[in-house]
């Protein structure tokens, strides 16, 4: 005969816990079914894996079935898993056999509020306890595969539990909430409905690789009747869960069609993804992860609070959306699944980004989108035009964050160019179309490309045949300013520094030329000296340009000036900024130049000398899309000027 019900109290380290799950460490209530199931979903393999070696114990129909009986006010959640022995029972439910409990406890003590708590928490599996927060008793039937007495358990959460033998159970374990009257305000929701339980295993647990089932509501069956208080009266069985986890199956068995089934179901696209990445890693840290590169961003993808793609599952049981520490930001538009066995479900963000195993599968996972886009860019150029198109902007944002792959990124970087009017280059194909002697990369960046390409800057670029990258994304202010080469060239963009194109390629920088160089800096200096005084105002220097062919005049930075774009971006960011003073060069062969420079020699008292020198910068300003300084003088300037050449 089986020996009474004896009355034990739980551990006291396990009661202080308990209080803590119940009352304030989740904000979410919702999340103890996703424990239950998880729980029962661990019996039904464990019962798998022994019936392997132990053919006496039997494995058929696995399944788990949820039960609500409205007028008992109890939602059951059952399982055919491997059950508990009694001493099973004490052991693993009666405290918590890890060891640091009370460490941990004592820390959680110190915690300041309910974050700080729930992070320590999430250190710990308290899975089962999670009960307590939606039932004021829980009571759990359990019989342990291949033995025949089975025991029922049955706390209201407080100090004690009772723990007696029964008969007659069937295999695996059935625990029976009584639940708490619903609460909105407390976050209590409604664990009768139907709608609500089959909402909540369609969030948490749709990919349980077992049936999850529930009767369906006896048709003519009104709500709160008590017609149907012994739950017997239930209708059929539904499965509420998918448990189509396709990132648990191998590769070889999943077609395409199913792949983008699934892509288009967590990522509402209604098209085909550009490149899927399926990968297992085993050993120490297990985890699987089903990646999607879409082919086309989200409306949202630059607004400040879009979402990384991510979610971040633990044995198919969901954890979090949008999980930041799986993916950069950079890659925010990457859609798709990492299933981490390892992990407690009570996993928050903070311990995700601090944790060492995290770091390094997020660093795996970055290389295998990367080299996944770098295989499009080489297999399908068309598709990675479109990739491109649409991702292109936020993947240059990776030169800035993330400097562990600067040179994978750049091998990604697709730019407009002067060398074709249509199609954009590689770095790598830029680079093969150098010129000999060339041994930088140049590139202006601008608003768009009309202006990029009419700028005065170009225009010896043009003329001497250098190709010149045409970078017109904000961010391409920013990256260009960080990195400083590609496969050992330096980038340099052609409105800053000094060009000497000359010396650069074809042997032009010859003596003589050098010579009439020298001669005509010291024909200008004069004029030079004084323009930089008369514009002290709006510029740092002035001097003679080797960049101009036809306009007469430009402005140019110092290798590590702002461009006028960035300071505007800046400034509209919010941030204070000294004045950013330019450099005017002047195209000494234009007859305007050529013309201000007789002027000046014959006598600075001329009033119009000044008012020319104002409209060659104002002229240089406009030429490149930038602000005037004062525009009603300018367009006064002007057109005094042009009334007197009339
Ligand atoms: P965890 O799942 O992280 O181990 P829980 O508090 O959720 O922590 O569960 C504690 C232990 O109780 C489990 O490890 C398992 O051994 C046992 N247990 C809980 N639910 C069941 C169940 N349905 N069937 C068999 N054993 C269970
Ligand atoms: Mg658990």
């Amino acid at each position: 005969m089986a020996s009474p019900t004896q009355t034990l109290e739980f551990q006291a380290e396990t009661r202080q816990l308990l209080q803590l799950v119940i009352h304030s460490i989740y904000s979410n209530k919702d999340i103890f079914l996703r424990e239950l199931i998880s729980n029962a979903s661990d019996a039904l393999d464990k019962l798998r894996l022994e019936s392997l070696t132990d053919t006496t114990l039997e494995a058929s129909d696995p399944h788990i079935i949820l039960e609500v009986d409205k007028g008992a006010r109890t939602l059951t959640v059952r399982d055919n898993g491997i059950g508990m022995t009694r001493d099973d029972v004490v052991d693993l439910i009666g405290t918590i056999a890890k060891s640091g409990t009370a460490g941990l406890l004592a820390k959680i003590k110190e915690a300041k509020d309910a974050d700080a708590a729930q992070h320590l928490i999430g250190q710990f599996g308290v899975g089962f306890y999670s009960a307590f927060m939606v039932a004021d008793k829980v009571t759990l039937h359990t019989r342990r595969a291949g033995t025949e007495q089975g025991a029922v358990w049955e706390s209201d959460g407080e100090g004690t539990y009772t723990i007696a033998p029964a008969d007659g159970l069937p295999v695996g374990t059935s625990v029976t909430l009584h639940l708490k009257a619903e609460d909105s305000e407390d976050g209590l929701g409604d664990y009768l409905a139907q709608w609500k339980i089959r909402q909540i295993v369609k969030q948490y647990s749709d990919f349980i690789r077992w049936p999850i089932r529930m009767a369906t509501e006896p048709i003519g069956t009104t709500t709160d009747d008590g017609a149907d208080a012994d739950g017997e009266a239930a209708g059929e069985l539904e499965t509420l869960n998918s448990m189509k986890a396709l990132w648990a199956r191998p590769r070889s068995e999943v077609t395409e069609a199913e792949y983008s089934e699934f892509y288009q179901q967590i990522s509402h696209d209604w098209q085909a993804p550009a490149e899927t990445i399926h990968m297992r890693a085993e050993g120490t840290f297990e985890y699987e992860a089903l990646l999607f590169i879409p082919t086309h961003a989200p409306f949202d993808l630059f607004s400040r609070d879009t979402k990384r793609g991510v979610q971040l599952y633990v044995k198919r049981v969901f954890i979090m959306d949008d999980c930041d520490a799986l993916m950069p930001n950079y890659l925010r538009f990457v859609k798709g699944v990492v299933d981490a066995h390892d992990l407690s479900l009570n996993v928050s963000r903070e311990i995700l980004q601090h944790d060492r195993q995290i770091t390094a599968v997020r660093r795996r996972l970055v290389k295998k989108v990367l080299g996944a886009l770098k295989d499009i860019q080489t297999k399908n150029g068309e598709t990675y035009a479109k990739v491109w198109e649409q991702f292109g902007r936020v993947l240059k944002e990776g030169l800035i964050e993330d400097r562990d792959n600067t040179d994978a990124l750049l091998e990604l970087v697709s730019a407009a160019s002067t060398n074709d009017a249509e199609k954009p280059t590689t770095l790598r194909e830029y680079v093969e179309r150098m010129k000999d002697g060339q041994d930088t990369i140049y590139y202006l960046t601008g608003e768009n490309r009309a202006m990029v390409e009419n700028s005065p800057h170009m225009e010896a670029f043009t003329a001497k045949g250098y190709e010149v990258l045409i970078l017109t994304d904000p961010v391409d202010e920013v990256w260009t300013d960080q990195i400083p080469a590609f496969d050992g060239h330096r980038f340099q963009s052609i409105a800053k520094g000094q060009v000497d194109l000359d010396n650069d390629a074809d042997g032009e920088g010859s003596d003589e030329a050098k010579a009439e160089k020298a001669q005509r800096e010291e024909d200008f200096a004069a004029l030079l000296a004084w323009l930089q005084t008369t514009l002290a105002e709006h510029v740092k220097q002035v001097r003679l340009s080797t960049r101009l062919t036809t306009s007469a005049a430009c402005l140019v930075g110092d290798a590590h000036d702002l461009t006028p774009t960035l300071e505007k971006m800046y400034r509209a960011m919010g941030q204070e900024l000294p004045q950013v003073k330019r450099i005017l060069e002047l195209n000494p062969t234009h007859p305007l130049i050529t013309a201000l420079h007789q002027a000046h020699q014959a006598g600075t008292d001329n009033p119009a000398l000044a008012e020319t020198a104002e409209l060659v910068h104002g002229s240089a300003l406009l030429a490149e899309g930038g602000d005037l300084p004062d525009p009603a003088r300018f367009t006064r300037l002007l057109t005094d000027r042009l009334t007197h050449a009339l």
